[in-house]
């Protein structure tokens, strides 16, 4: 059986932090697939084609790595694509708060599918996507912290 793990998130836009976290999980499962949630509810600042052509750029190196988008719950996506893992990164105590309660939630939903997390590294635990919009939005250097490869298109996109 291969070990299939899906990477579900918002990425809007890739940082740093969920570079580092996909190359880590990258060796530890033989198919990892980076998964933009799209919620109707929730409006982007970045529009998803361009999310997922970002994620793309930065892991085409990555031979195990997967790029996908998906609407509705993120376990069925799971079921949907056999992948019986969900890959979290955890920062802060907040972030495990948070993703305890998603996870145990799902869960109850599917008992099959094992929640993993990994830590940030101290280098990327203030590092956040609404961060990165901020900079964006008011014209700042968004470069320190998003992929390097990416890091001029996501500067000039408008
Ligand atoms: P969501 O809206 O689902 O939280 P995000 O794109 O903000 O989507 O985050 C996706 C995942 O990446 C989450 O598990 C989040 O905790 C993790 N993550 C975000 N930023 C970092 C970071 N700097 N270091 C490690 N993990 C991170």
């Amino acid at each position: 059986m291969k070990r299939i793990a899906v990477f579900p998130g918002s990425f809007d836009p890739i940082t740093t932090g969920h570079e580092c976290i996909v190359r880590r999980a990258a060796l530890l499962f033989d198919e990892l697939i980076v998964a933009v949630g799209v919620n109707a509810d929730k409006k982007s600042y970045f529009p998803v084609e361009k999310r997922i052509e970002w994620l793309k750029t930065t892991f085409m190196d990555l031979p195990n790595v997967h790029v996908d988008s998906y609407h509705g719950l993120t376990v069925e996506y799971c079921i949907s694509k056999n992948a019986e893992y969900i890959l979290r990164g955890l920062r802060t105590a907040a972030d495990f708060e948070f993703e305890r309660s998603v996870g145990q939630v799902n869960k109850m939903l599917h008992a099959d599918i094992e929640n993993i997390f990994l830590l940030s590294r101290p280098e990327h635990t203030p590092v956040n996507s609404s961060i990165v919009r901020d900079i964006h939005r008011n014209g700042g250097n968004i470069q320190p912290f998003v992929p390097a490869i990416v890091a001029k298109q996501i500067m000039e996109w408008q």
